[in-house]
């Protein structure tokens, strides 16, 4: 499949695929520039147990047990490969899959 731009250009969408979770810092840069609501910031445990989503301004601790926050990408489907979200992180912990190699 080749992919175009509006000018006809060859464009190859970048999907994201998943987050390093021991690496992202949770600070949500990558969710600002998201125009489809790919990725969510979720709370994590001490012990890396996932214990649900937050957002910047939620006070939920879940019950003392928050420990960290990390994004994941728990809406991968929707993704239109246009990078911008790996321009902004500044932990270098997403993954990026060329979309050729996710249709083979
Ligand atoms: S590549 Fe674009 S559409 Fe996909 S998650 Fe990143 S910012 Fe969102
Ligand atoms: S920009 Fe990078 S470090 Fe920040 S929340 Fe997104 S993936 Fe994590």
């Amino acid at each position: 499949m080749s992919y175009k731009t509006r000018d006809g250009s060859d464009w190859t969408p970048v999907y994201l695929t998943k987050i390093n979770p021991a690496t992202c810092i949770g600070c949500g840069r990558c969710y600002k520039v998201c125009s489809r609501d790919v990725m969510h910031l979720h709370g994590v445990d001490e012990d890396g147990k996932i214990l649900g989503i937050v957002t910047e301004d939620d006070e939920d601790d879940f019950d003392g047990e928050l420990n960290r926050k990390i994004m994941l990408v728990d809406n991968a489907g929707a993704c239109i490969g246009c990078g911008a979200c790996s321009r902004v992180c500044p932990k270098d912990c997403q993954t990026h899959v060329a979309a050729e190699l996710i249709d083979a």
